[in-house]
């Protein structure tokens, strides 16, 4: 393992210079460079960044499924990972698809089931177990894929963009629904988005990434009350100014 560090407990991940390049024709493209960054246990932090500054691939290297060609990451416990397309299994039914990690956690099947059931019920989702995804809206399908998230029982939810395809008032509702699990479980999140307001009615700090190669640019800390309204004026004014530093990130990375 490449990612071998000592982590205080309050922390549930580190981030400690970070460059990942990938092999690019006969040159390299460097993804991210010198990313450092720590997220304390039971936190909910937001990433925001222009389109290719390294948000998944920073995604993917917390959740092992690529290496760190330079620097150390290290994270505390499980983690699940949840993207933009919910990627449930079609033949198998919302239940079918929150069972199958607890099979993997060898839990038997009678307990599946009501284990599935109340995830499900977690996600506002009672009385649907029985649909399969192509019956289900978007939005219902990205509640199965956080329910199924959920089965992993993980510490660390890595979040890549999971509502950026919803209609507005679906990603409302499900940013309560996000918020609420947060706070009933006391899960680390890892929030990745290209919104700013988004990062803002969610994150305990935005954290604002340079345009390519990424690394953290500028941290928000945001202190208002919860719940947030996406339309609140405070809300918009910070979100307003993250916008303008992520303009001014994308206008130098050009
Ligand atoms: P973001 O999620 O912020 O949009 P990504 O992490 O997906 O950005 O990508 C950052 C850059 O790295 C992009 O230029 C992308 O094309 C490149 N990249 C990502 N993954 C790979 C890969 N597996 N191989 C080659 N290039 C990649
Ligand atoms: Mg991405």
């Amino acid at each position: 393992m490449s990612s071998v560090l000592a982590l205080s407990d309050k922390h549930a991940l580190s981030v400690e210079r970070l460059t990942v390049a990938f092999p690019h024709g006969d040159r390299l493209l460097v993804a991210l460079q010198g990313a450092t960054l720590e997220v304390k246990r039971g936190e909910l932090v937001c990433i925001v960044g222009a389109s290719g500054s390294g948000k998944s691939t920073l995604l993917n290297i917390l959740a092992g499924l690529d290496r760190p060609t330079n620097g150390r990451v290290h994270v505390h416990g499980r983690v699940a990972l949840m993207f933009q397309e919910a990627a449930l299994l079609p033949w198998l039914t919302a239940a079918g698809n929150v069972e199958l990690p607890l099979e993997l956690r060898g839990i038997k099947s009678r307990q599946r089931r009501e284990l599935a059931r109340e995830l499900l019920g977690r996600v506002h989702l009672a009385g649907f177990e029985k649909r399969r995804p192509h019956e289900l809206s978007g939005g219902m399908k990205q509640r199965v894929a956080l329910a199924r998230a959920l089965a992993q029982d993980a510490d660390v939810l890595l979040m890549d963009e999971p509502f950026a395809a919803l209609d507005a008032i679906t990603r409302d509702l499900l940013h309560e629904e996000l918020e609420r699990i947060w706070k009933e479980t006391g899960l680390t999140v890892l929030f990745v988005t290209h919104n700013a307001r988004e990062a803002v009615r969610l994150g305990d700090r935005v954290l604002v990434f340079t345009s390519r190669p990424g690394r953290v640019a500028h941290e928000v800390k945001v202190g208002l009350p919860r719940p947030r309204h996406l339309d609140s004026p405070d809300l918009a004014v910070i979100a307003g100014r993250i916008t303008e530093r992520l303009k001014q990130e994308v206008a130098l990375g050009n």
